[in-house]
């Protein structure tokens, strides 16, 4: 069984034309966890279920954790997400939909994920939502998929977080002969953890992370995501909120698709021509969707 889906491969024209050049959408907004999250977390359960973990911990109220619960439900083992009393009703509610028992704890997520880790029994799985090589692995099948729909991109557009889809998409191109193509990775100026990293030498931790793009909120970005920079080109590009709300608003009415702002932050580098025109003549754009963004929460952003 997988538990992710093939999601659609589209080119944008409006995007196309604007930057001069061909620009492909790889839908993983369309993902039955609502984000690309359900690749790694998907592949990574299947793996512990197999080798006999009978109930998933998670300690993410965002997308993370959504992708646990919903791989937990597809194959019948109970999970517990652990969250901080900051976790919006909303990703408390999306979570108990999927059947995953919630727990609030605690002011700040470390509280949360104290308790997550002090449950662990020996017949548990933990997901860590972006720091894991079985993730990565899984993160990867996104780019076969691009493959064997004859696209082989020039230049990666995707957003970077706790960079575990960066170290996936990585892995994915490497093991299809597209270890050259150069990685744009978006964050917004208030998440910035992995240009954070590049300018410490090592990933370092960002003690205030704020704004809209939540999802991007690590506080320390992985040492894969940090490594993979030295080994190929990883080019970082902040975006502000604005301008990632602005391209998921653009987005909603180009695709028909509502995206979180931490997908808004990969397309705002070319809605926002951030990328030099003539420079690329395929890109491929990651949108890794998100389930958390409503139409009114993007409306109502007033940077
Ligand atoms: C998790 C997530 C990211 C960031 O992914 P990392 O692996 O943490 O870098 C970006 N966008 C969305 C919608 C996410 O859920």
């Amino acid at each position: 069984m997988t538990l992710s889906i093939c999601t659609p491969l589209l080119e944008s024209l409006p995007l196309g034309q604007l930057n001069d050049t061909r620009v492909w959408l790889k839908m993983e907004a369309l993902q039955p966890s609502g984000s690309f999250k359900i690749r790694g977390i998907g592949y990574a359960c299947e793996q512990h279920f197999s080798r006999g973990a009978r109930r998933f911990i998670s300690s993410s109220g965002g997308n993370a954790g959504l992708a646990v619960a919903y791989a937990g439900r597809r194959l019948g083992v109970p999970v517990i997400v652990v969250v901080p009393e900051t976790t919006p009703e909303r990703g408390r509610h999306l979570l108990q939909c999927e059947g995953a028992e919630v727990i609030v704890h605690g002011k700040m997520w470390s509280e949360a994920n104290e308790l997550a880790l002090s449950l662990l029994t020996g017949e548990d799985a933990f997901l860590h939502p972006f720091d894991d090589p079985l993730l990565w692995e899984g993160h990867a099948s996104m780019i076969d998929e691009v493959v064997a729909a004859g696209v082989r991109p020039d230049a990666v557009v995707l957003s970077v977080g706790g960079g575990g889809l960066l170290a996936g998409v990585d892995e994915g191109l490497r093991r299809n002969g597209l270890a050259d193509v150069p990685i744009y990775a978006a964050e917004t100026e208030g998440m910035a953890s992995y240009a954070a990293a590049l300018d410490a030498g090592g990933p370092t931790e960002v003690p205030v992370l704020t704004g809209v793009a939540t999802s991007l909120g690590a506080c320390q970005v992985c040492l894969r995501a940090f490594r993979l920079a030295s080994e190929r080109t990883v080019v970082p590009v902040q975006v502000t909120d604005g301008e990632a709300v602005n391209a998921c608003l653009t987005f909603l009415d180009d695709n028909r698709v509502l995206i979180e702002p931490a997908c808004g932050a990969a397309l705002a580098l070319l809605y926002g021509k951030k990328i030099p025109a003539d420079s690329h003549k395929n890109f491929l754009v990651i949108v890794c969707g998100g389930s958390t963004a409503t139409i009114d929460s993007l409306k109502g952003f007033t940077g």
